[in-house]
């Protein structure tokens, strides 16, 4: 648990979310500002602030079978799963996660 960070407080519940999936390893809730019908948020329980600083891989594969797992839960089968790493790629929140979005047709490439 880092402190002041959000993400870390919806995984303890301080902060409530709409969640689709809680395990031991990831939490899965609904992003507050939805950019498609369905727009998930999975995030590590442990606190990593993205990608590039994350150095135990096991977080982003658990991140990757969360996604999966919580589309299964919801039976979607067609969604896109993003990363953003860094302000700049447009990271605002700064503890690891990764969007599925989903629901509607998602034009390629993004802008
Ligand atoms: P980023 O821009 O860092 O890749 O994504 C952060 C996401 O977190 C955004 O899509 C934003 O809408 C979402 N978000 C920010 N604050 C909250 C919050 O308090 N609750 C939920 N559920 N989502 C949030
Ligand atoms: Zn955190």
């Amino acid at each position: 648990m880092a402190a002041d960070c959000l993400f870390c407080k919806i995984v303890s519940g301080e902060i409530p979310a709409n969640k689709v999936l809680s395990t031991d390893r990831v939490t899965v809730f609904r992003d507050i500002s939805p950019q498609a019908p369905t727009h998930l948020l999975v995030i590590p329980n442990t606190h990593t602030p993205s990608v590039r600083e994350t150095t135990d891989s096991a977080l982003l594969a658990d991140v990757f079978a969360g996604a999966r797992d919580a589309a299964d839960a919801l039976g979607l089968s067609d969604y896109r799963l993003v990363v953003n790493n860094g302000a700049e790629a447009g990271q605002t929140v700064f503890h690891l996660h990764m969007h599925v979005l989903a629901g509607r047709p998602l034009d390629w490439p993004p802008g």
